[in-house]
């Protein structure tokens, strides 16, 4: 990966470690991540000090969740000579424009997000929960990143980062790139509980997982309630076996839906149908996953790598982001 090629827009994307990864990652967000590699610059990172907002005092966990997610964002197709993948803790430069950020944004701005509101509910109050936004914004400034790829719920996210860069660029001197959303189409992957899938609610699908174990997973979905037995006529919409017919199955709006709907396919048989496919389909991610377990060193080569280009990169924007300040103290008179 060379900057020195045709000028191409950078991405910036990231994911918190949170281990192995199922299949909502990889429909919801490395699939998109392995189609957008071949047209952008992309900078890929596991936002380590962002999993602290949630937990700080267990962190005996994130090497080995960092080195597992890596491992799966190999093993879906992210090509290392064309993004660069790394921890966001080893690219000091994200703490260095989040301090500066934070001092252009006000509290009550920071107080009315409606995530913050959320989480304070569940006793999420710390002061760093509070500056999360702020840190995302700088994770994305700092390398100038031209598009965000994020679903609907994520624009605003992405809108604070953007005013954030506008107004440092009003306060001083226009250096930074006013990030914009890039909208992604996000497929609505539900668990075995017909909530959305999430490895904390336990409803999910792991891409390490052995055929027999999401087999097992498949047959305890949730489906159409009013679909109890065989020759009921079911709605495959309400169902979240469907939506995974959905991606896996090229028949399903030929021959699941209609099945479902007439009430010829039954349910045991609609599942063992899915779970084949998306067996079938995994195959190749799960080949590439058992390789890289084998090789650790080799993954942790990769993110040192990447995050000596990042590093390179978010450097030459807080060299500009000093200056424009007045604060390269010892830069020479051009
Ligand atoms: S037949 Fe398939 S799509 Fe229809 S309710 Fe049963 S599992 Fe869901």
């Amino acid at each position: 990966m060379t900057e020195t090629a045709p000028k191409k827009e950078t991405i910036l994307s990231g994911m918190q470690p949170t281990g192995a990864l199922h299949i909502g990652n990889l429909e919801g967000a490395l699939r998109n991540w392995v189609r957008l590699q071949d047209q952008y610059w992309m900078y890929l990172c596991i936002v380590d000090w962002h999993a602290l907002t949630a937990d700080y005092e267990d962190t005996s966990v994130l090497k080995d969740r960092v080195l597992q997610m890596t491992i799966d964002w190999l093993a879906a197709g992210l090509d290392p000579d064309k993004c660069a993948l790394f921890i966001q803790s080893e690219v000091k430069e994200h703490a260095e424009l989040h301090l500066i950020f934070s001092m252009l944004i006000s509290i009550p701005t920071l107080t009315r997000l409606p995530t913050y509101l959320e989480k304070k509910k569940e006793g999420l109050d710390s002061y760093g929960f509070l500056g999360y936004p702020v840190l995302q914004a700088a994770d994305i400034c700092v390398y100038n990143a031209h598009k965000v790829p994020v679903g609907k719920d994520q624009e605003k996210h992405i809108w604070l980062a953007a005013d954030l860069a506008r107004r440092f660029n009003t306060v001083y001197k226009k250096v930074l790139v006013e990030p914009q959303v890039l909208l992604t189409e996000i497929p609505l992957i539900l668990g075995s509980d017909n909530r959305k899938m999430s490895k904390s609610l336990g409803n999910h699908i792991p891409i390490d997982f052995t055929d027999k174990q999401t087999e097992k997973v498949i047959r305890g979905y949730f489906t159409d309630p009013k679909k109890v037995r065989k020759g009921d006529p079911g709605t495959p919409e309400k169902c979240p076996v469907y939506l995974l017919h959905r991606i896996y199955t090229p028949e399903a709006e030929t021959e699941i839906a209609p099945g479902c709907r007439s009430g010829e396919l039954g349910c045991v048989d609609c599942k063992m149908r899915l779970a084949g496919n998306l067996n079938a389909g995994l195959e190749p991610i799960r080949q590439r996953r058992a390789e890289l377990v084998k090789r650790p060193d080799y993954v942790w080569d990769v993110l040192a790598t990447g995050a000596a280009r990042a590093r390179q990169r978010a450097q030459n924007v807080m060299e500009k982001v000093r200056s424009a300040m007045k604060m390269a103290y010892r830069e020479k008179k051009k």
